[in-house]
């Protein structure tokens, strides 16, 4: 071996953990990161990725998990063996620097090509916000709002003919330009292609309607999806890829999106907001609601709800989303999963026109 090569590649490999910690207990100023990642570089970026992962059929997040577990696979195989051999740590030790400082290498990618996201300029201070915190009963309004909106596009949304993918639907597309523009004065994002993965059982299991690969910044979904469920779930990921990390905010954006687009789109949103407003409101409230739902809204409801219970496996289901909340509250979502539902103040808030889009705040001047 030669010995300054090997402490060429020791030096990288520390520089990579060093740099990596800095980052993500270095506080940065969000309007730093705003301007210069998340309207910057970032869109730079996805416009390239992302146009891209749509041309492959397959994951690109797939061949990466794969490859991977391989060079993990392998090299641990290797160190333990040389350790056995020469009867010393020495190997193992050095094998778990080198997997150390991968993690690094691997954390900084992730911040480079998606992550600092999580750091822009939360959505309460780019809109006007005109209310305070709403009350119960504005939930269940929104939430009754909801449902008639079901109740009207229900037939539309059920007639049309075949629909095309998502990714290339023109309306959706266009809704979510129109909405892009409204929240930023950065040129709009790539929509991304839905894609079926190998952790497609994973979905399944742990109720994931779907994320996107941060590393290919693609899309990837439950293969079990019902038709109805597809437009909201692809607008809400897109919201990822437009750079809105935070949950509340990717559903803020797939809502806004979905609700000016095509009946079956917007049908899709109103589903949504009305799943999530059931599970924030009381009983009494949930009941309310339900008893709103038409036949055909309803045996829609049912149909994601036998979705759900057919495949999922509640330990692992569990397991997973603590495994999510404590993903986010590392990236500094303090209310972690609790963040999805934040949506519904975000909505009965923020003022609207022309429908609804959302109203900016006049920018501070710089
Ligand atoms: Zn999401």
């Amino acid at each position: 071996m030669d010995g300054r090569v090997w402490t060429v590649g020791r030096s990288v490999e520390l520089a990579a953990v060093i740099l990596a910690l800095a980052l993500a207990l270095a506080p940065l100023p969000a309007r730093l990161v705003e301007r210069w990642f998340s309207s910057g570089v970032y869109p730079l970026l996805e416009r390239a990725l992302t146009s891209v992962s749509n041309l492959l059929p397959f994951a690109i997040l797939d061949i990466l998990l794969a490859g991977a577990a391989i060079a993990l696979a392998v090299t641990l195989t290797r160190a333990v063996r040389e350790s056995s051999r020469s009867r010393s740590v020495g190997p193992l030790l050095r094998a778990v620097a080198h997997v150390a400082a991968a993690a690094a290498g691997v954390y900084l990618l992730f911040l480079l090509l998606w992550g600092f996201n999580y750091r822009r300029v939360p959505m309460p201070e780019r809109l006007m916000l005109e209310r305070a915190a709403p009350s119960s009963e504005d939930v269940a309004q929104l939430g009754l709002r909801a449902v008639d909106a079901m109740n009207t596009t229900y037939a539309a949304a059920h007639s049309g003919p075949q629909p095309v993918p998502e990714w290339q639907d023109p309306d959706l597309l266009n809704a979510f330009a129109d909405v892009q523009r409204a929240l930023s004065d950065t040129a709009p994002v790539h929509a991304g292609r839905l894609k079926r993965t190998l952790l497609g059982s994973y979905f399944r299991w742990t109720s994931v309607d779907g994320m996107i690969n941060p590393f290919g910044l693609e899309v990837l979904a439950n293969p079990d999806l019902l038709p109805f469920e597809r437009p909201f779930v692809a607008a809400h990921e897109w919201g990822h890829l437009a750079g809105y990390a935070d949950e509340a905010e990717a559903n803020f954006v797939g809502w806004l999106t979905c609700v000016r687009a095509t009946p079956p789109a917007q049908y899709s949103g109103w589903l949504y907001l009305y799943w999530q407003i059931s599970a924030e409101v009381n009983d009494r409230e949930r009941a309310r609601l339900g008893a709103a739902l038409a036949t055909g809204p309803r045996q829609d409801v049912n149909a994601v709800i036998a979705r759900l219970r057919r495949g999922e496996l509640p330990a692992l289901q569990r397991a997973s989303w603590k495994v999510y909340d404590e993903y986010l509250k590392a990236n500094r979502v303090e209310a972690g999963v609790r963040s999805y539902g934040a949506v519904v103040t975000l909505i009965l808030r923020a003022r609207f026109e022309n429908g609804w889009m959302p109203v900016r705040r006049p920018a501070p001047p710089s």
